[in-house]
């Protein structure tokens, strides 16, 4: 396992909710990181078949770029009813013709599919956000950190809190929908704690666990 040994790192990312959570994340690390959408990068083409593979080419798109560590996600939501879609393709669910990406529309497909499929009871929309961070040096080593959460399909839709698909994601255990929580809340962690609550935090506390230097 690498160590990262410096504070000065890329948020390879172009997703702003991302972005903000991430920057929530690091905060307390005194990292000091520019985004791949504040430095104008490319986005490259989410091509793999796995959150990891997605993951890497993000991450290693951005540390390339830069000669610096860069720090991504690759995420999504994985409905057990639905046999694990939207999964690597969430963020497509959402995708118009004209490129811009609807969520509430997203939303909408998903309870389709569920109902579809007769999933109307909590227990038969049984899903997790899952988040891959993956960690890529300019030299193309990587190190990968992988969180689970698990939750229910909720509808519709509760909260303007969070992005994309927090308004119906119900973690197990709560009764608000990750829209309806705040994003401290939603994270659920901050260094030191014990444990964390969303895919990212989870993810992020291993990252911070396994390769940052003390
Ligand atoms: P990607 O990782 O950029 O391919 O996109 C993942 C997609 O999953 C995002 O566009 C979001 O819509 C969704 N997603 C990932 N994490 C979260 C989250 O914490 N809340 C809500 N939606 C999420």
């Amino acid at each position: 396992m690498r160590k990262l040994d410096t504070r000065t790192i890329v948020v390879a990312s172009h997703n702003a909710g991302k972005i903000a959570e991430i920057a929530d994340l690091i905060g307390p690390f005194g990292f000091s990181a520019k985004s791949a959408k504040d430095l104008n990068f490319v986005e490259p083409d989410e091509t793999g078949t796995t959150f990891e593979e997605n993951a890497a080419i993000k991450a290693l798109a951005s540390a390339e770029a830069s000669g610096l560590p860069a720090l991504s996600d690759d995420s999504g939501l994985v409905i057990d009813a639905l046999d694990g879609a939207p999964g690597v393709y969430t963020a497509n669910w959402a995708e118009r013709e004209d490129g811009s990406r609807d969520f509430a529309m997203a939303m909408e497909k998903v309870e389709r599919a569920l109902t579809e499929r007769g999933a109307n009871e909590p227990s038969q929309r049984t899903c997790r956000f899952v988040s891959v961070l993956c960690l890529a040096w300019p030299d193309g080593h990587t190190e990968f950190f992988r969180g689970e959460v698990e939750g229910t399909v909720a509808w519709p839709p509760r909260g303007s809190a969070g992005f994309g698909y927090d308004p119906i994601f119900q973690p197990e255990g709560h009764e608000r929908t990750f829209g309806e929580m705040t994003a401290d809340e939603k994270h659920g962690w901050k260094p030191g704690d014990a444990a964390a609550l969303s895919h990212r935090a989870r993810a992020f506390k291993l990252f911070v666990e396994t390769c940052m230097e003390a």
